[in-house]
C-alpha cells in the first residue's frame, strides 16, 4: 500500500463515463501489459504502486462490474485514481437508475433480485467511497454525489418493491 496521491476522485473522469465502452474495456484500454488470464480475467501492472511484473489481477462480474485485486494491496479508490477515472467507472449503466426498471411499454414482473443486486452494487460504491475519505483521499463534489445517487437508488428499490411510483 503506497501514499501515492494523484487527483481527487471523480473530477473530469467522472464526467468521461459518456460513451458507450463497457467498464472493464474503459479499464484494461488504460493498464499496461495486459494478458488475458481466462474467461473474463486478467492481470497487468498495477498503475498505484512501482509494478515490475503485473501484480493486478482484474476480474469482469457477470454483471459487468469491474473488481481489482493487486496482490500488493492498492486498494481500488488508488488504482482508479492512478487511471484518471473514478470509482464510479468500475460500474455498468451508470446512468440508468433502479426505478427505470419495468416502466419502460415492455414492463416486467417486478425482480426482487434485481432491487437486490442493485443495493448490493450501491452498497459497494457506498464502501469504496468510504474507504477513500478513510484512507486520507480527497473525495471531491461528483464522490459525493454519486454517494447521493446510491442513496437515491436504494430508496427507488424500496419504492418500486412497494409499488410506489
Ligand atoms: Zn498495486
Amino acid at each position: 500500500m503506497q501514499t501515492q496521491k494523484s487527483r481527487p476522485i471523480g473530477g473530469a473522469a467522472y464526467a468521461t463515463q459518456q460513451n458507450n465502452d463497457s467498464p472493464i474495456d474503459l479499464i484494461l484500454h488504460r493498464l499496461e501489459k495486459v494478458k488475458r488470464t481466462g474467461p473474463g480475467k486478467w492481470q497487468a501492472l498495477c498503475p498505484a504502486h512501482d509494478d515490475r511484473r503485473p501484480s493486478l489481477s482484474i476480474k469482469e462480474a457477470e454483471d459487468g462490474r469491474v473488481l481489482f485485486k493487486c496482490w500488493t494491496g492498492c486498494g481500488a479508490a488508488e488504482i482508479v485514481s492512478a487511471l484518471g477515472l473514478s470509482l464510479a467507472d468500475l460500474f455498468p449503466g451508470d446512468r440508468r437508475s433502479l426505478a427505470d426498471h419495468g416502466t419502460g411499454p415492455m414492463r416486467r414482473p417486478f425482480d426482487y433480485r434485481d432491487a437486490l443486486t442493485g443495493i448490493a452494487h450501491e452498497t459497494l460504491v457506498a464502501r469504496l467511497i468510504i474507504e477513500a475519505v478513510n484512507s486520507g483521499e480527497d473525495v471531491d463534489a461528483d464522490a459525493l454525489d454519486r454517494l447521493a445517487l446510491a442513496e437515491n437508488r436504494i430508496s427507488a428499490a424500496l419504492q418500486a418493491v412497494w409499488g410506489v411510483q
